[in-house]
């Protein structure tokens, strides 16, 4: 096995009975490309009227390095969802100064543990049950580790853990912190962004508060359109139709591997994944070309 690190692939393209990866200036040929780009390589930040003329600082989470750089700093950060719930367990810990947290929409928020419990591994046990019922005993543990957060302006999330995980990818959001500070009025519930007015950002219920700074820990996505977007079609969370071990008879040797989210971990569920796809790959010799496949290459100028 080669290694080549520290090297972008620009583009997979099919090439004959293979693939061929474009680099910056060379590319590389192979009989089967699994691409594992990740399914968080593209920070999101959304595009709010008046955020130009902002005069705080705009972040992404991703760009969130040390809570001493928020010291004396009022920080609002946006989303409620993994990223959010964690950056503020910390920031209220700190010398920041105000904080504000920005919910869209309710989200599902879980303790690590519930009575010395650790919670993941039970949620791993529950995988086979449907999943209306792992979101009740989602919804329980909540209720049953943290009280009302409705009452506190955190939202009720309408579909439940499982299901919007199945749904959209996010997954739960894990307390480390958050809620202790949430009810200590350290953190204050703000709804959703509606613009921003100078040094103010005003939200749909109405109310305004100026911070000096904005944490947009508002998702990622996998970033895979130049890559293989014209291989084949992205869904709407930018992830491709196949991945794993499955792949498509129209791109043999092609893989997608990560390419999904899941709930119950990765580290569970990746290492069992990979043996199959190994497998499938030692089962599916390199298919030889077409000549819709020889014209496709011939057109991408490959
Ligand atoms: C804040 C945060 C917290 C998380 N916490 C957890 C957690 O507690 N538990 C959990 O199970 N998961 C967690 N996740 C999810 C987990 O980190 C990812 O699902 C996991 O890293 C995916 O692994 P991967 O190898 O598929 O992708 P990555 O770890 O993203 O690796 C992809 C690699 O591909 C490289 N790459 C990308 N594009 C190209 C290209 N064009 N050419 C060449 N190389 C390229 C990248 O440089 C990188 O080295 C978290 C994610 C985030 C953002």
């Amino acid at each position: 096995m080669r290694l080549r690190l520290g090297i972008r692939v620009h583009r997979v393209d099919r090439a004959g009975a293979g693939w061929e990866l474009t680099l910056a200036g060379d590319s590389i040929g192979a009989a089967h490309v699994v691409v594992a780009t990740g399914p968080d390589a593209v920070p999101v930040i959304p595009s709010w009227p008046g955020m130009a003329g902002f005069s705080g600082t705009v972040i992404h989470a991703w760009q969130f390095r040390d809570v001493a750089e928020m010291a004396g700093l009022d920080v609002l950060v946006v989303g409620p969802g993994n990223s959010g719930v964690d950056l503020l367990g910390h920031l209220a810990r700190s010398d920041a100064g105000q904080l504000w947290l920005s919910a869209r929409s309710g989200m599902n928020i879980t303790p690590l543990r519930l009575g010395g419990v650790p919670l993941h591994p039970v949620s791993v046990l529950g995988r086979y049950l449907p999943l209306r019922w792992q979101d009740a005993n989602a919804r329980a543990v909540q209720r049953l580790a943290f009280g009302d957060l409705t009452r506190l302006g955190y939202p009720r999330s309408a579909p439940g853990a499982f299901t919007r995980a199945a749904a959209d990818g996010v997954t739960v959001a894990v307390d480390d912190g958050f809620v202790r500070a949430l009810k200590a009025g350290r953190v204050t519930m703000k709804s959703a962004i509606d613009r921003f007015d100078g040094p103010q950002v005003c939200f749909t219920d109405g109310t305004r508060c100026a911070p000096d700074a904005v944490i947009c820990a508002t998702g990622y996505r996998p970033g895979l359109e130049q890559i293989a977007g014209h291989l084949v079609a992205l869904d709407a969370l930018g992830m491709p139709p196949f991945t794993g071990a499955c792949s498509s008879p129209a791109h043999p040797g092609l893989w997608f591997f990560g390419l999904d989210r899941s709930i119950y971990g990765n580290m569970h569920v990746r290492r069992r994944q990979a043996r199959q796809l190994a497998q499938a790959i030692r089962q599916q010799p390199p298919a030889s070309a077409s000549s819709s496949d020889r014209s496709a290459s011939a057109r991408s100028g490959d």
